[in-house]
């Protein structure tokens, strides 16, 4: 059997999953990440990191909920391991609250968290503006430990990691067998793709080690996400945004807004500011493309457009994207009734 040289782009949540999830999926077969930037300065590395799912009009519910389901149960594996702190994932516990009553009261995730319940009486006293809210517990991932163990896991599998730029996806033939293109908003360019565009999202990251329960208003606008090291602030969802540096005005506004939920941050210390450019598209892209030119063909499957939530469904859409690539190597394995004439 000859080896499939398999080119995965990007190294974000993405592209690391789906090399790691290729790796385990597909025998006899080298993988390469090839991308610009790694952790610590990706898009994923300033994700909050909370499993909760968004979702994209173009993606069938039961489509995000099987990939939700995957990755929540993938890292709350790793969570219950010896690998948690390493990994940088853990559980935490917390309440999504509501100013209205939510069109849908039991989401359609609240059987894959843990320990699903509406808020009691008791616990919405701490949110007078609120008249409704959730309480269950969920994972987090701190993203730039998680991206490094999963470069880690790479490396130890045999995966190489390259740095480099590339101005279209061509140019890895004849060098490669099959490219995945997991590259987010570097997708516009490579893949000529118009419905992807930047919303951006900045974050601030504190000291507030008495901060125990995430809170996240239902807007999810404005949130308090707590972690191993800080606890993250957020929001902002500036749509076609492409500013990468922080606005001190937002910052502050940002600040204002958790003090109102969580008062007890008015003494916190703020240590970071950080944004980030989320991938959005009406739907992920997970799909099979055949390049071809002048007689040569380069199978392509791309992997991009996961906007507000990466994080939450990585794993399970790696596995697809894993798949997508296992037909393409059988596909090539398998000569074609034409090759033999
Ligand atoms: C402020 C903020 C908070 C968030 N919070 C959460 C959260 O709590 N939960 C959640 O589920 N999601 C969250 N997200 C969303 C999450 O960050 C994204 O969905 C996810 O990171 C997308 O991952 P990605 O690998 O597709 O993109 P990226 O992390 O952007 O990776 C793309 C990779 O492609 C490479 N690349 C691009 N173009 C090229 C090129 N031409 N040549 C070579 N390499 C290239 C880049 O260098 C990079 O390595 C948040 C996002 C932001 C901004």
């Amino acid at each position: 059997m000859d080896t499939a040289r398999i080119a995965v782009v990007g190294a974000g949540v993405i592209g690391l999953s789906t090399a790691i999830c290729i790796s385990k999926l597909v025998p006899g077969c080298s993988v390469t990440i090839i991308s610009d930037k790694f952790t610590p300065d990706t898009t994923s590395d300033v994700a909050a990191g909370m499993l909760i799912p968004h979702i994209y009009p173009d993606t069938p519910i039961h489509t995000l909920k099987r990939w939700f389901k995957d990755t929540f149960d993938h890292l709350y594996a790793i969570a219950c391991s010896a690998e948690a702190a390493d990994a940088g994932v853990h559980l935490v516990s917390g309440w999504q609250i509501f100013q209205s009553i939510p069109a849908e009261e039991v989401p359609f995730w609240a059987d894959v968290v843990l320990g699903f319940r509406k808020m009691t009486e008791a616990e919405l006293k701490k949110f007078p503006q609120h008249v409704f809210g959730q309480a269950f517990t969920t994972l987090k991932c701190e993203t730039s430990a998680y991206l490094s163990w999963l470069e880690k896991r790479i490396k130890e599998s045999g995966g190489l990691l390259l740095t480099r730029r590339l101005g279209n996806l061509w140019e890895l033939q004849p060098s490669f067998d099959i490219v995945v293109n997991c590259t987010g908003l570097g997708s516009r360019q490579l893949a000529g793709d118009p419905t992807i565009s930047p919303v951006r999202g900045q974050v601030l990251q504190v000291q507030a080690p008495w901060v125990k329960h995430f809170i996240r208003d239902g807007s999810g606008l404005t949130y308090i996400y707590p972690g191993a090291s800080h606890v993250t602030l957020g929001g902002t969802r500036q749509k076609g945004d492409w500013n990468l540096s922080p606005d001190a005005q937002i910052s502050r506004d940002i600040f204002s807004r958790c003090c109102v939920l969580e008062p007890s941050l008015h003494r916190a210390c703020i240590t970071k500011e950080k944004v980030g450019l989320r991938p959005v598209r009406p739907g992920v892209r997970l799909q099979k493309e055949l390049l071809a030119h002048g007689g040569q063909r380069l199978p392509v499957v791309h992997h991009y457009g996961h906007g507000s939530g990466g994080i939450s469904v990585h794993w399970g859409s790696a596995m697809e994207a894993a798949r997508l690539v296992s037909e393409c190597v059988q596909a090539r394995r398998t000569p074609s009734p034409t090759s033999k004439l």
